[in-house]
């Protein structure tokens, strides 16, 4: 299948997570379910800019009198009238009848409560009511994702426990019988375990809480009663190894045999070719390769949009485009590549040293995927490529 079909079809999976509330200091990386109406002007009064002096931008020429102190938090008693200002703190209300904030820097006490202007403002150092929303605005939609600033937008207008989307449980499964956990060292014809801690990492990124459930072996038995056990647990089983072509790759008929629907068997891109996606009933299982490289690459692109999608985030992860710095080439182009670079002090990008699918170091280096389109087979040196930050 070719990639943009893959995202058409886990753009088009119908799933309507359930709604809880959570407390704003456990909303992070949670997706809203309703939008965010203000209920406040914010500011919600006119605001003093700096510290300084309230008064009349007429009356500047002349020496002022000082007739009361606004902390903030403290509304003004008093209204300026012709000669007169107040001490006011960044943050307070001010007074009626003011126009200005004379900056502190730019004030001078002349005697007791009587204040001179040394240099005329350039502006009002005031922020007025409601400029920068109003009490009715939609600040934030539905299906956004809570960063720190939308969670800033949540305390401001008062949501306290804001409604979110469920999040779809996760199960992590490493398949084959070289495999050893990172704490032993290999034996002859053994490597470590990378795949379960990069897939694990990378569902936390996405805001979601994984288990990961261990190595499992190539063997028949084994790898079904893992499904059988967990199926019913997940949302969705993401498993490396085991779905490629090969003796001991049991996966794709595993699944088969268990009734799963398969979605995707296979993709045109490189690396990542040997791709599994299969749903039984609502719950999804995905076969990811068993190289570091591959896994990776598909978890960004494949598997983010459909945990996306599983957590009601409207957008995809984002692309953009950047010049790349040195030129680069392939010897074949017929299907979509993804090439590990980094970035340059100059803001451009640099293909890093990659030696193909299990070189999981050239990741830990780089800033970003680079896509190779199908039918490109060289890149020259300045040319805009699209690329996708980690
Ligand atoms: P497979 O997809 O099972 O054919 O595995 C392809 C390659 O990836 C083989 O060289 C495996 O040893 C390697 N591999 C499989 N699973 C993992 C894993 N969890 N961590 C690191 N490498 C792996
Ligand atoms: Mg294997």
């Amino acid at each position: 299948m070719w990639y943009k079909e893959a995202i058409t079809l886990i753009n088009g999976i119908l799933w309507q997570p359930s709604v809880e509330k959570v407390a704003l200091q456990h909303a992070l990386h949670r997706v809203l379910a309703t939008k965010v109406i203000s209920d406040v002007d914010m500011p919600p009064f006119h605001k003093a800019a700096m510290d300084g002096y309230a008064c009349r931008s007429k009356d500047l020429s002349d020496e002022l009198q000082m007739i009361e102190e606004i902390p903030a938090g403290k509304f003004p008693l008093k209204s300026i009238g012709p000669g007169q200002c107040s001490k006011i703190m960044t943050g307070a209300a001010v007074p009626e009848g003011a126009d200005v904030i004379l900056m502190k820097e730019n004030a001078e006490i002349t005697a007791i409560s009587k204040v001179r202007c040394l240099k005329i403002p350039e502006s009002s150092n005031i922020c007025y009511k409601g400029e920068d929303t109003r009490q009715g605005d939609v600040v934030l939609n539905q299906g956004s994702r809570l960063y720190p600033a939308q969670l800033a937008m949540l305390a401001s207008t008062g949501y306290s426990n804001p409604q979110v989307y469920s999040l779809p449980r996760v199960a992590v499964i490493s398949t084959g019988d070289e495999l050893v956990e990172p704490g032993q060292f290999p034996g002859n014809a053994q490597i470590r375990n990378s795949n379960g801690y990069q897939l694990t990492a990378q569902a936390q990124q996405c805001g979601l809480f994984p288990d990961y459930l261990g190595i499992v072996k190539d063997n028949p038995d084994e790898l079904q009663k893992i499904f059988t056990q967990t199926m019913d647990n997940y949302d969705v089983i993401l498993v490396s190894g085991g779905v490629s072509v090969g003796d001991y790759d049991y996966i794709p008929e595993i699944l088969k045999n268990l009734g799963a629907e398969t979605l995707i068997q296979g993709l045109r891109v490189r690396p990542g070719k040997h791709f599994l996606l299969s749903r039984v009933g609502n719950r999804y299982i995905a076969g990811l390769p068993g190289n570091p490289v591959s896994s990776f690459v598909i978890f960004e692109v494949l598997i983010k949009p459909l945990l996306n999608k599983l957590m009601g985030v409207k957008s995809n992860p984002a692309v953009v485009l950047i010049p790349i710095e040195s030129d680069y080439s392939r010897k074949k182009n017929d299907v979509l590549g993804f090439i590990p670079v980094s970035l340059s002090d100059s803001g451009g990008v640099h293909p890093v040293d990659y030696h193909g699918s299990a070189h999981i170091q050239s990741y830990a280096g780089a800033f970003g995927i680079m896509e190779v389109p199908v039918g490109t087979s060289v890149i020259k040196m300045g040319d805009l490529v699209h690329v996708r930050p980690l």
